[in-house]
């Protein structure tokens, strides 16, 4: 028998000291509820109960929690996250056959514990999708079916739809979820293409209880998977199966979205997320603390929300910002500390590899040698029409703006125009060699003024 060594609870409160200073970032207010198993052949074993958070924590945080383990006790550790099926409850032995009952489906679910229906903060701007995906969690393909969530990026879908996931998961663990970014979906479909496997392909996602697909505006132009996924899409549908799709586009908005598609993702409940209003900023910031376990005055979180209103993934940075500066200048969060932390950050787009909507427009005025006033202005005449389709089409591919937010860039146009532009120059590009290569010019100009870091 092997032995065990028992770890006291004080080793767990130094670990997450240590981590707390020297690993901050992946710090949740969770990690309290960790509890030291013990130690056994060289390795440290912490019990966490919730799968998802084991499977975050062996994802993201094995090498810190290592370290820190080895620093505190001065051993070469080795660390392991066990769940209660690990583990003998009346000897509280570890028991290292693999962790029972993973089905192939929950080892395929990369969900993140911070994304789940405890965290989102409701407003005037999320009410209806938030609503609309705790209806569905608790009545699967019986309340709306499918929900397409819709919005801006940044502004919580993948958030909701991680929550629901998380929820169905945990009322009825065997549910077989598919939860996987519109990419993977095409990735996974054309690998099986090529192997001959789709077979496998089609059972796997057919036998699905419920399929959550982030990001499906992506199906857009890869035909093949768009029809597969139409036939997964029906036969999921027609057997009462839930299904939850994602996009930054409203379905008749989506460029190249086959009709029966568009109508089948509008025979549900369609709920948009709109940006976050000031007081839903203020509580959005306040449950983040908490989350990552940091305390932040109101009147910081005042600052900080009323700066920063394009989305909640900016709103998130500047709160790590200034808790990365508090950290290095060695002092509680204040408003000082948030003033110097944020001071000449501009909102928006500050820290992304993405171009942005400007550097578009400049490489495009430079290239067609027209003025700035033209190109926004709502002259139609082709000089100008043309490099601002072109505009269009290039932030649609390059940047994360919904249809909407471009069009509100180029002087309140609406977004059907932009949808226009986008499938005119997607066409010209085919046709014409002229604009395909005053494309590939443009875009080859602002790429490499841009390099990705
Ligand atoms: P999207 O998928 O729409 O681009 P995400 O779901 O990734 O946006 O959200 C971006 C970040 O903002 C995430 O860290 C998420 O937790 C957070 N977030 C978004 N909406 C809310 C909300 N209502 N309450 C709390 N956090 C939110
Ligand atoms: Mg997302």
């Amino acid at each position: 028998m092997k032995k065990l060594i028992q770890t006291s609870g004080e080793t767990k409160v130094q670990i997450d000291a240590y981590l707390r200073k020297n690993h901050p970032e992946i710090c949740r207010h969770w990690f309290d509820e960790i509890e030291p198993v013990g130690v056994d052949s060289g390795t440290l074993s912490l019990l966490v109960r919730e799968p998802v958070r084991r499977q975050y924590l062996q994802r993201t945080c094995l090498t810190q929690f290592t370290e820190a383990a080895q620093a505190i006790t001065g051993r070469l550790l080795a660390v392991r996250f066990v769940g209660d099926e690990n583990i003998d409850e009346s000897k509280r032995k570890i028991n290292s056959s693999p962790t029972s009952e993973t089905t192939e489906f929950e080892e395929q679910l990369t969900l993140s514990p911070d994304y789940t229906f405890e965290t989102f903060v409701v407003g005037p701007g999320n009410r209806l999708a938030h609503a609309a995906a705790i209806a569905v969690s608790a009545n699967l393909g019986g309340a709306y079916n499918p929900l397409f969530v819709h919005g801006g990026v940044g502004l919580g879908k993948t958030h909701v739809l991680q929550a629901v996931c998380q929820m169905v998961l945990k009322h009825k663990p065997s549910t077989r979820i598919g939860y996987l970014s519109c990419q993977s979906f095409s990735e996974m479909f054309m690998g099986c293409v090529k192997s001959g496997r789709m077979q496998d392909f089609r059972h796997r996602f057919r036998s699905l209880d419920i399929l959550v697909i982030d990001d499906i505006h992506f199906l857009s132009k890869r035909e093949q998977s768009q029809e597969e996924f139409f036939h997964t899409f029906n036969t999921l549908y027609q057997s009462g199966k839930q299904i939850i799709l994602s996009s930054d586009a409203s379905p008749n908005d989506i460029p190249d979205l086959e009709e029966r598609l568009v109508s089948r993702f509008n025979c549900g409940l369609v709920a948009r997320v709109d940006r976050p209003c000031y007081e839903t900023r203020v509580a959005i910031l306040k449950s983040k603390s908490t989350l990552i376990n940091i305390v932040v005055p109101d009147d910081v979180c005042a600052y900080i929300a009323a700066r920063i209103d394009s989305n909640i993934r900016e709103l998130e940075g500047a709160l790590t910002k200034v808790r990365g500066y508090a950290m290095a200048s060695n002092v509680a969060i204040n408003l000082d500390v948030a003033k110097a932390a944020l001071a000449g950050d501009r909102a928006s787009s500050s820290r992304s590899n993405l171009p942005t909507i400007q550097m578009i427009i400049d490489a495009v005025i430079v290239y067609y040698d027209i003025k700035l006033s033209d190109l926004m202005s709502k002259r139609r005449h082709k000089s100008v029409a043309l490099p601002r389709q072109v505009c269009m089409w290039l932030a649609r591919k390059h940047t994360r703006y919904s249809l909407e937010e471009i069009g509100g860039y180029f002087g309140g146009r609406d977004h059907t125009t932009v949808l226009h532009a986008v499938r005119t120059i997607g066409n010209r590009r085919d046709e014409d060699p002229d604009v395909s290569r005053a494309v590939d010019r443009i875009e080859g100009s602002f790429v490499r003024e841009n390099p990705v870091d």
